[in-house]
Order: C-alpha cells, then structure tokens, then sequence
C-alpha cells in the first residue's frame, strides 16, 4: 500500500535522516519543496520562472505558485503508485487547505502528519557544531563528523568556519520563526486527529521505527 506522509520539523531535527531512511527501506520518493523549487528554476519550467522572479526580487513565492509546483509532483504516477513524503509543504493554513483538497478528490488521503521535536538546547548542541570549509565546501561536524586536522579540512586543508546561519542567537532565532509558521499547521492537522509528536532527541533507528509504527 503506498505510503503517504507529511514531516514537520525545525532545521537541525533530522527531517533529511529520516526521507533518507523511508526512501531506502520502502522505495517511497520525498518531495521536498525547497528541491522542487531549484529544480523548476534550473529547468526554466513557466512556474519556475515564475518562482524566480519572486526569489529574485527577495519576495517570498506566493502560495498559489507553490501550490501548483507541489501538487505536479503529487499527481505522478509514482506518487500515486508509491505514495511520497512531503517535506517544507504545507507551510500554511491555506498550502495545508489546497493539498487536502487535491488528495480527497483524488481519493488518496494523507496517513500521518509526523512533527518531530526535540529540545531547542538539543538543536542549538547539533547545528551549532557544524562546520564548513570556507574553499571547497565540505563540512564538519564538531562530535559526528570531525576533520582529521582541527580546524581544516581533509579535502583541501583550507580553515573550517562556523556558517552563520548555525550561530547559537541565529538558531534561536530560526527556531521562533519556525514555531511560529508551524503551531498553526499543527492545530490544523491536530484538529483533524492526522497528528504524532515523535521525540526526534533519540536515536535515528528509533525514530524511524515510531515514525513507522504510526502509520498502522
Ligand atoms: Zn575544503
């Protein structure tokens, strides 16, 4: 039977693990849509053009656009198939409104809307260990993944740097945001009784399991 998910789960939670995982194990393809998005604008589509035009201006794409590239990936056959899990869609009330309306005509409804949480403390210890090199681009992490060398990269031994995107204030900050698009979301599909909190601090095999054992 196709699988059909929706991951909600701040920057850092291990959203990307997890779609790595359910890919692998049972052939269900993600749609993320910040990878949809980039592949629209490379392949010059009239919605990515579209999209860029708002990108380029510093805008945010609107939800109809964002809708529309969405629900072209969920109509594949594949999708229909296989099922998919969606990662950065829905992100708003009326994203979440439109995708429930598109699955009910066509009789394929979501299963589990899974938001995995952890601590902010936890995220701040995980992404504010990152590391990247300033040359070539690789990166590091501080405890999973270190350089061979402190502070210089295997690849070519250029300085490593923290991005500042993964400053412990800017995690903070990212996170605030983050509730705030989401708690929405989640009283939304709350309300519908789509939703499981999964406490994403264990081990990803764990997760993995909880995530599976909500879809019976
Ligand atoms: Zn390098």
């Amino acid at each position: 039977m196709p699988i059909r998910l929706i991951l909600i789960g701040p920057p850092g939670v291990g959203k990307g693990t997890q779609a790595a995982l359910i890919e692998e194990r049972l052939g269900v393809r993600t749609l993320s849509s910040g990878v949809i998005f980039r592949a629209e604008i490379e392949a010059e589509t009239d919605l990515g053009q579209l999209a860029k035009s708002y990108i380029d201006r510093g805008e945010l794409v609107p939800n109809g656009v964002t809708i529309q590239m969405m629900l072209k990936r969920i109509r594949s056959d594949e999708a229909r198939k296989k099922g998919f899990v969606l990662d950065g869609f829905p992100r708003t009330i009326r994203q979440a409104e439109a995708l429930e309306l598109e699955l009910n005509q066509a009789e394929m409804p979501i299963q589990r809307v899974i938001s995995l949480e952890v601590s902010e403390d936890v995220l701040i210890r995980r992404l504010s260990g990152r590391l990247g090199c300033t040359k070539c681009g690789a990166l590091y992490h501080r405890t999973n993944k270190p350089p061979k060398r402190d502070g210089l990269c295997d690849v070519c031994n250029s300085p490593l740097f923290v991005r500042a995107d993964d400053q412990p204030d800017t995690i903070r900050q990212r996170l605030v945001v983050f509730n705030e698009q989401t708690s929405p979301l989640v009283e939304f599909y709350e309300e519908r009784g789509m939703l499981r909190h999964v406490d994403a601090t264990h081990e990803a095999e764990e997760v993995y399991r909880e995530i599976i054992e909500g879809l019976s």
